[in-house]
């Protein structure tokens, strides 16, 4: 069982920090610098039973025309084809315009996604996501929404639950 796992998100989100987390390694830049990710970087992930391959997927905003699915494709090695499941991750400290336009395209796509709400360590008094997240829901049927900090490891064990069972 070994597939890819697509990390999506407006710059600044966490991505490169979350694929850290769940690889465990510093395979991706991280900065308070947004794009510092020029290149889409993956980090591979064996355990017992399943491999996980997770895309980071720098850039996914105003500029990118193609669909997910193409993007993602393009992304992978040739031998596989496809992305079994995507964490879209957002900052639940912050929803924007960009975070808008990346729900836009992942709903056209049609892939099995994942909403993960990133940094709650600063998420005080549920913070600025959570009054948006009813209509988020109603926009696009998740597989799952869950609360997570990269940069402290919250709900990591969570999120690597869900990518087994995407596996
Ligand atoms: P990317 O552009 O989506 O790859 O985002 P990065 O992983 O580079 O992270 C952007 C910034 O957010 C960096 O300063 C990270 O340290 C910070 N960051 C990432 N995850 C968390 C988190 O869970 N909590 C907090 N407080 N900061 C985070
Ligand atoms: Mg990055």
């Amino acid at each position: 069982h070994c597939g890819f796992i697509a990390i999506v998100g407006r710059p600044n989100v966490g991505k490169s920090t979350l694929l850290n987390r769940l690889v465990g390694q510093k395979l991706s830049i991280t900065s308070r610098k947004p794009q510092t990710t020029r290149h889409r970087i993956m980090g591979v992930d064996t355990r017992d039973g399943y491999q996980a391959v997770y895309v980071d997927t720098p850039g996914l905003h105003i500029e990118e025309k193609r669909t997910i699915n193409r993007l993602m494709n393009r992304a992978a090695s040739s031998s596989l084809t496809d992305v079994e499941l995507v964490l879209f991750l957002v900052d639940g400290t912050h929803w924007t315009k960009d975070d808008e336009m990346v729900l836009n395209k992942l709903q056209k796509s049609e892939l099995p996604t994942v909403l993960l709400v990133n940094k709650v360590d600063n998420v005080r008094e549920k913070g600025e996501l959570f009054p948006h997240l009813q209509e988020i829901s109603q926009k696009m049927k998740f597989v799952d929404v869950v609360p997570v900090s990269a940069k402290h490891g919250t709900n990591i064990d969570v999120v690597e639950k869900l990518v087994r069972n995407a596996l």
